[in-house]
Formats: structure tokens, C-alpha cells, sequence
């Protein structure tokens, strides 16, 4: 989608500091952390939201790349819990319009969430 950012990210035209690269998958440090670890885990194929993933496996790839994140962290962050977190729509509080996923660690959560 030539003008999605997290396209431009996936495909390198725009610099992140990625931390995790599969044929399907990306993850990168947030640029506006909202905790002390904060990842964006996106698929590489453009999606908007969740309803629009022709069929679950883009999730599956998404919960690999995670647990791949989580398990080859050295820092120990994650051990004690963390947050994975979908905004979806403008209601749900959306700002980039391709799917991600929050993982978020290293502070307690809250909840209910803003
Ligand atoms: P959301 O509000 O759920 O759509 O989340 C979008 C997230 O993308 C926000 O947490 C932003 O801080 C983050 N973000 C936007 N642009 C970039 C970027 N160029 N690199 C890293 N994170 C970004």
C-alpha cells in the first residue's frame, strides 16, 4: 500500500529498529513507547484491521513472532507478564490503518485501559 507507513517499514524504505524479521512478519520498537518495552508486530501483507484477514493465519504467524520475541529476550522484561494489545477502528483507538499488534512490558498494566 504505497502510502502506509508500516508498509514503508516492512519493505525498508523507512528506517525502525526492528527486532524481529520473518517472511510474514516484522516487529519493531514503537516510536512513542508507552511502556519501557513497547514492540509493533505487523504482518508484511497490507491489512487494515482484524475482520479483514481472509482467514486466521496471519494471527498464528503473529503469536509465533511474538512468543519468538518473548523467548529470546535476554533481559528478563518479560518474565514477570506483559500486555499484547489490538486497537482496531477509530473507536478503538487506531492511528495507523495496517494491522499490528502492541507487545508492551515492563512496568504493571492497568485495567480497565484508557
Ligand atoms: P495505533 O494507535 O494502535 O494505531 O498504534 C500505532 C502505533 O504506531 C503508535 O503506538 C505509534 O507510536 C506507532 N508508530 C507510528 N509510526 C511509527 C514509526 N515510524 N515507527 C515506530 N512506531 C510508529
Amino acid at each position: 500500500m504505497p502510502d502506509c507507513i508500516f508498509c514503508k517499514i516492512a519493505s525498508g524504505d523507512i528506517k525502525a529498529d526492528i527486532v524481529y524479521k520473518s517472511e510474514k512478519v516484522v516487529a519493531f520498537r514503537d516510536v512513542n513507547p508507552q511502556s519501557p518495552v513497547h514492540i509493533v508486530v505487523i504482518p508484511v501483507e497490507h491489512i487494515e484491521k482484524p475482520g479483514d484477514a481472509k482467514n486466521s493465519a496471519v494471527f498464528a504467524e503473529i503469536f509465533d513472532a511474538i512468543n519468538a520475541i518473548i523467548s529470546t529476550d535476554a533481559s528478563g522484561t518479560f518474565r514477570d507478564g506483559y500486555r499484547v494489545v489490538v486497537n482496531s477502528g477509530r473507536a478503538g483507538g487506531q492511528t495507523v490503518w495496517h494491522l499490528h499488534f502492541h507487545l508492551l512490558a515492563g512496568r504493571q498494566m492497568l485495567w480497565p485501559p484508557g
